[in-house]
């Protein structure tokens, strides 16, 4: 089935303003029979110092569910728009990921749970894919060298995994996001140890299994400069298939002209 599991929306504070409509044409057209939209769900207050780019506010989480809804019974028939949020873990405040997933209270089909921070200096959080200058000024001194930063990303995931089974309320279709974001600046950053981080990747999967989290085939680090592959390794989507872990497509669309973006390449690795 072809299917977008993630997309984002004009709600979302980084991507395109384009009406929801857009990314549902955007999918009927590359022949797509379910698009999940999962914007970015809202942040803590004071969670990081650039909150307004990362997420909607709180107060328009009603505004947006009701514009998914809208948009599925619009498509009824013709694409299964599903409702969903990409939800980041926040370390140390899962009862705040449990307040958003009882705020939407049944209406979600799908749920991603996404890293997007490591803890910083003197216990602020900072963004792992903002900018390569952003790393480089704000996350990496905390780490030292790459490889401790990305040691310190997958520690997270792992939390992340295992927070989904502290979230009460959560729909079957649980998603860990694009694994290997960590890898968005590769070109720019300095190296890391590889064989490593293939081995993180590989411990994820009994995780995954056990907590009953599949994951988010993301193709967005294919359109990034930076990056120019999918976020997962052939070893870790066989690994993963061959432990029954449910992987999902997901382009990551920020803009409708990104719906569906890297399929091909994305079923490559499934075959
Ligand atoms: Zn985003
Ligand atoms: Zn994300």
């Amino acid at each position: 089935m072809k299917w977008d599991g993630h997309t984002h929306s004009p709600f979302c504070r980084h991507g395109s303003t384009a009406p929801l409509e857009q990314y549902a044409m955007a999918a009927i057209a590359h022949g797509c029979v379910r698009l999940s939209v999962t914007e970015h769900a809202p942040l803590p207050p004071h969670w990081v110092d650039d909150a307004a780019l990362c997420a909607m506010d709180v107060g328009e989480l009603d505004a947006y569910i009701a514009c998914v809804q809208r948009v599925r019974e619009q498509y009824a028939g013709v694409l299964d728009v599903c409702v969903g949020i990409e939800l980041d873990y926040l370390s140390g405040n899962v009862g705040f990921m449990e307040n958003i997933v009882h705020r939407i209270d049944g209406a979600l089909h799908d749920v991603i749970v996404s890293v997007h921070f490591v803890p910083g200096r003197n216990g602020t959080m900072r963004c792992i894919d903002y900018t390569p200058e952003y790393v480089r000024t704000h996350v990496l001194p905390a780490y030292g060298t790459m490889d401790r930063l990305v040691e310190a990303y997958y520690d997270e995931v792992e939390q992340a995994i295992a927070s989904v089974s502290m979230v009460s309320g959560l729909p079957s279709r649980v998603r860990l996001g694009h694994v290997e974001v960590i890898d968005k600046f590769r070109a720019v950053l300095p190296p890391y140890d590889r064989a490593y981080c293939d081995e993180r990747l590989l411990r994820l999967v009994p995780m995954l299994a056990h907590y009953g989290v599949g994951i988010d085939l993301n193709t967005a680090g294919l359109r990034k400069p930076h990056c120019q592959r999918v976020y997962a390794t052939q070893s870790f989507v066989d690994a993963c298939r061959k432990a029954d872990v449910p992987i999902v497509f997901g382009s990551d669309a920020h803009d409708p002209s990104e719906v569906a973006y890297g399929w091909d390449v994305a079923m490559l690795m499934m075959q």
